[in-house]
């Protein structure tokens, strides 16, 4: 028996969490029973199961055809034609919902907006219009580089009626960044702004898009569109540039959406770039919309009274999928906020909470451990009751984490979704129901509706319950990556025959073919719930035992004085690998040799001896990916010694880095 099972074993003595009653009483998925019998009948008659979930859309041709597998490619709803547009708006005010709020919008500085279905649905005809009398043709490639204001859907949305492929760029990146992406998906146009709101300052995203685009750098760029938020000041080049204002000025707020094949791409978003050179993910139109939308619904328990808040960037996927396409599907109202969470202050979430009653809220473990750190009074101070329900995403949550989530944010009483996915599986995989599922802290516990994960050794056999081993996925989702982005669509667009297909293979298909490899390692317990403990390069073997860096991280951080920490294992000469433990502590506390020595007491109690980082190092902050990951890769180099090699494009902070390397002191 390896340490990892004695690990998990003790994971599974925690407490469990039951649904509340009454929450279970009201929900869309009310019971264990319901859920068993649900994901038993996506698997056994997929074509009922997803037609009585389709039959709720718009199609302009309804599908005949479920599914068409040549793996590793796919299609769903093969020969329907829809437009996810008409899905997201055009149903909803049809429908007569039109004054249904979509969006309760809040500006950093404290300006509000609150946008209706019937307001989003004109603006983004007038902008597809305007996107129109640009030149841009079907199948295009748009960059979006925008803040967090409802304009940011609107072209999103607009691209989608007209079956321009959008590639949203995180407002936070640098102009390499963008230069890359927009050289990669070949780009006619950026949208952008003239700045953002960020802690009170202005972020100059024209101006990151001007030295993006220097230079003829990136020469298939003809035209960028410029949105004014900030009155920033902003240079112009008449052959290029045009106000978002003037475009859409005279426009007609009536654009016919294009009626689409149901594998046309959606969007490219490239991955965080945790573990390398980020992937150019292709999604395509129906399968995406269908999943996503089924997803919200069934996760998030959305109701027509719910006021739903995902604070994630609409830059990452999560924002794509659970901020706008799949929330806006299901004609649901959210809170979109703009800036940052302790802007004016560390209470600003709290606020945000509890002016718009928000009921269902989703964020990070990386915004929790740091609301941790803040302290509780932050949260003591406002009235959080409206709440019913919480989630995660992004990492796996550290026990305390979680806990603290539970007690303080949700006053005890609201389940709490721990959603496990990926840019490339479009949506939500792995997952409680909060009606259904009796919940572990640390666990994304069961597949969703559609999915069938597995735990597979190096062979590819099933291991035993309680061992560790990678997470695959059996049979391909609705939502499922369609291919990596390179260079033009091929013939005829369509899945397979576009994109890098080498990358596509290699990443995720060689090594168990038919079977999506996730990267990610995992444990299946006794009762079949799963435990996502990282990627399969952060699994350490320490003298023969094999641990995962979150098993470690999370002893540390149930250390009273701990804030966060990062695990990553270097060479060693005798044990194979030793583990070393980058620390930061929570205010007001120092680091010393006393508390190094007690923190790597308190590893060795709470793991094993095995388990005691070698090397611990105190640091004010971790290099973590511009969406709050973790940069382990880093890490490995600086602990190993070496220089830190691989792309850092994606980093927060550079200067990260210098420290940790010890450059400035
Ligand atoms: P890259 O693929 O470029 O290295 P990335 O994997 O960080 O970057 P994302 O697609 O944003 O990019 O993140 C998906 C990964 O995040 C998952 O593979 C998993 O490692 C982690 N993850 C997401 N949600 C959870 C969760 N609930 N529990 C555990 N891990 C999670
Ligand atoms: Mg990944």
């Amino acid at each position: 028996m390896g340490a990892g099972q004695d690990i998990h074993q003790a994971s599974e003595m925690t407490e469990r969490f039951e649904p509340p009653a009454d929450f279970a009483g009201s929900a869309h998925v009310p019971s264990f029973e319901v859920y068993k019998q649900l994901h038993q009948r996506s698997l056994d008659d997929p074509e009922g199961f997803w037609r009585e979930i389709t039959d709720d859309f718009v199609w302009f041709k309804p599908w005949t055809q479920l599914q068409e597998w040549k793996p590793p490619f796919v299609k769903w709803f093969v020969d329907g034609e829809t437009n996810i547009s008409v899905n997201c708006l055009d149903r909803h005010v049809d429908a007569g919902r039109g004054n249904r709020v979509a969006y309760y919008w809040e500006g950093e500085p404290g300006d509000t907006r609150t946008v209706t279905y019937a307001d989003l649905l004109a603006d983004v005809q007038r902008f597809a219009n305007g996107l129109k009398a640009q030149g841009l043709e079907c199948g295009d490639r748009v960059i979006i580089y925008m803040p967090m204001v409802p304009e940011l859907p609107v072209a999103m949305l607009a691209c989608a009626r007209l079956g321009l492929v959008h590639s949203v760029v995180f407002g936070g990146f640098s102009a390499d960044a963008i230069r890359d992406r927009v050289n990669d998906a070949g780009a006619r146009a950026v949208i952008t702004a003239d700045g953002s709101w960020r802690r009170g300052r202005v972020i100059p995203l024209k101006a990151t898009v001007d030295s993006a685009l220097a230079e003829n750098a990136s020469p298939t760029v003809e035209t960028v569109v410029v949105l004014k938020r900030c009155e920033n000041a902003v240079d112009w080049n008449d052959d290029r540039d045009v106000w978002w204002d003037k475009a859409i000025d005279g426009q007609s707020d009536v654009c016919p959406p294009v009626h689409l094949p149901a594998e046309h791409p959606l969007y490219i978003l490239y991955t965080s770039g945790t573990t390398g050179k980020p992937k150019g993910v292709v999604h395509a139109t129906a399968g995406y919309m269908v999943y996503t939308a089924y997803t919200s619904r069934m996760v998030f328990d959305l109701k027509e009274d719910d006021i739903y808040w995902c604070t994630a960037d609409i830059g990452w996927v999560t924002g794509h999928s659970y901020v706008v396409y799949g929330i806006l599907a299901n004609g649901a109202s959210s809170v979109m906020y703009e800036g940052a969470p302790n802007h004016p202050a560390e209470d600003r979430f709290w606020e945000i909470i509890e002016k718009y009653k928000v009921t269902v809220f989703y964020t990070a473990p990386t915004a929790i451990r740091t609301f941790v750190r803040w302290g509780d009074h932050h949260p003591d101070g406002h009235d959080l009751s409206s709440l019913r329900l919480l989630g995660t995403v992004g990492e796996p949550i550290n026990p305390d984490a979680w806990l603290w989530y539970h007690r303080v944010i949700g006053g005890g009483n609201c389940p709490i979704v721990d959603t496990w996915w990926q840019t490339e599986t479009g949506g939500i995989l792995i997952t409680p129901l909060p009606g259904a599922t009796a919940l572990k802290p640390g666990s994304a516990t069961l597949p969703f509706p559609g999915v069938e994960p597995e735990v597979v050794s190096e062979d590819g056999q099933p291991v035993e319950d309680g061992e560790r081993g990678l997470l695959i996925v059996r049979r391909p989702w609705p939502s499922m990556i369609r291919g990596i982005y390179q260079d033009g669509w091929g013939q005829s667009g369509h899945v397979g025959e576009f994109g890098d297909r080498e990358r596509f293979v290699d990443t995720y298909w060689e090594k168990f073919p038919g079977q999506y490899l996730t990267g990610d390692g995992a444990v299946r317990d006794a009762d079949g719930y799963f435990w996502v403990i990282g990627r399969v390069d952060d699994t350490l073997s320490v003298a023969g035992h094999r641990i995962g860096t979150a098993e470690v991280e999370s002893a540390l951080v149930s250390h009273s004085s701990v804030a966060e920490s990062a695990v990553v294992g270097a060479p060693d000469p005798i044990t194979g690998e030793f583990i070393a433990a980058f620390v930061t502590l929570k205010a007001g506390i120092d680091g010393d040799d006393a508390l190094e020595a007690e923190l790597t007491a308190h590893v060795g109690e709470t793991l094993g001896r095995f388990a005691r980082p070698k090397m611990l190092k105190f640091t004010d902050a971790l290099p973590k990916t511009r969406s709050g990951k973790i940069m382990r890769r880093l890490l490995r180099d600086i602990a190993a010694g070496r220089e830190v090699v691989g792309d850092t494009t994606t980093l927060e902070d550079l200067s990260v880095l210098a420290s940790l390397r010890g450059d400035d002191d």
